[in-house]
């Protein structure tokens, strides 16, 4: 349940989000959310890399809360919106990922 919850969350909300809110340019819209993904790279910066218990918001450097605040200023300016808001849903879907991990770790 939670493997699932977790890729529609990072895969398929994101494209409901870019076709319902941005329904011109979708795809490009929804390539941009994909390409947020790419904030995870800090996990090779952790040893070891993945721990299924270990709850990445708070833990990685592009996963704090400094980090998160930045993403949320970020919302403020039209050419940096988009990205923000990919982040933000990746960070909201890492954190119900982390109250998962705290039912069963
Ligand atoms: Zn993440």
């Amino acid at each position: 349940m939670q493997q699932v919850l977790h890729y529609f969350l990072h895969f398929i909300f994101p494209s409901l989000v870019a076709f319902f809110f941005f329904r011109t340019e979708w795809l490009k819209i929804y390539l941009i959310f994909l390409l947020t993904m790419l904030v995870d790279l800090d996990h090779l910066l952790a040893s070891p890399i993945f721990d299924s218990c270990r709850c990445s918001v708070g833990f990685h450097p592009l996963h704090s809360y400094a980090a998160i605040a930045v993403y949320v200023v970020l919302l403020y300016w039209p050419v940096t919106r988009i990205v923000a808001i990919g982040l933000l849903m990746h960070m909201a879907t890492d954190q119900i990922d982390c109250f998962f991990n705290a039912l069963k770790c």
